[in-house]
């Protein structure tokens, strides 16, 4: 079996850290080693958003849906839950009420109608009131050879036959190629914590994209999820190789028009803040690179 504890790691590991990676951080990697610097090195805070904060609170709409009978999860059920939703969201991180322009009501009224519509649209692509989750925004964890991978699981769908259905909602508008991979990969990467922590393979992924009303599924088998870990596995070890030399360098896509830190890109004219002293093992900080959080859209 591969070690992924190597190099500048072992330093940080021989402390008692266990080396850690989420999707979103995984993919970070994959999309630009800039950015995975930017996120786990110098840890810069990302702007919340008026779209990201709609993602979460359309996330906890669709979650606490199922406390209700299943007849009573209704699209009015549904509707009357995004007041109540926004409120304990608010009085959880209080900084989000700044996110809507107090003074524009036209502008706050038109947020929530669309996440309105968002929930909506969900009624369309799935009936709850024939589906009685086994679990919801489910913490998953497992060790690949030394390497913990963990993540949220919006929603775990068991049959009685035991086959696992794994969901996540994207509240994006649509599922272009570009982020179809990434989402994919995230999937696969639930699909093998999966495996390795309950000793099953899923049955079944499902995207529900609720911006254009969209499911996409796809049926995993053991060569995938076997391909998948080799790509994290592989992946640690480029993310240590990155923290030994210090080259972060950028990755020019589309994907940049939608970085929160091009303005310190020197691909796009900027200057990265300078590397901190201990990059090396900030770079490996399971506590970052293992970060994961539920609704991380
Ligand atoms: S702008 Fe593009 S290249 Fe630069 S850090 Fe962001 S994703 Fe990477």
């Amino acid at each position: 079996m591969d070690d992924v504890r190597s190099g500048v790691g072992r330093a940080a590991y021989s402390r008692g850290m266990v080396a850690a990676l989420s999707p979103s951080r995984a993919s970070d990697f994959k999309q630009c080693p800039l950015l995975y610097r930017f996120r786990v090195i110098d840890r810069l805070p990302s702007p919340p958003s008026p779209a990201a904060a709609r993602g979460t609170l359309v996330h906890a709409v669709l979650e606490r849906l199922f406390d209700l009978p299943a007849g009573d999860r209704t699209p009015a059920a549904a509707a009357a839950l995004v007041g109540p939703e926004w409120e304990r969201l608010v009085a959880q991180e209080p900084e989000l009420a700044g996110l809507l322009d107090t003074d524009d009501d036209g502008a706050v009224d038109g947020w929530f109608a669309e996440a309105e519509r968002l929930v909506h649209r969900w009624f369309t692509l799935e009936d709850p009131t024939r589906l009685e989750p086994a679990e919801r925004e489910l913490f998953v964890e497992a060790e690949v050879d030394g390497l913990v991978l963990r993540g949220y699981v919006d929603r775990l769908d068991v049959s009685a036959d035991g086959a696992m259905r794994v969901v996540d909602y994207k509240t994006g508008r649509s599922p272009s190629e570009l982020f179809e991979r990434s989402s994919l990969f995230q999937m696969r990467f639930y699909a093998l914590v999966l495996w390795r922590a309950r000793g099953v393979i899923p049955r079944m992924l499902q995207l529900v994209y609720l911006g254009n009303g969209e499911l996409v599924r796809y049926e995993p088998d053991e060569a995938d999820l076997l391909a998948t870990e080799r790509g994290i596995k592989a992946l640690w070890a480029a993310i240590e190789r990155a923290a030994r030399t210090g080259d972060w360098r950028p990755r020019v896509s589309r994907l940049c028009d939608w970085c929160e830190h091009r303005d310190l890109c020197p691909a796009w004219g900027g200057t990265p803040p300078p590397l901190p002293l201990d990059a090396p093992t900030r770079a490996l900080d399971p506590s970052v690179a293992g970060q994961a959080a539920p609704a991380d859209d």
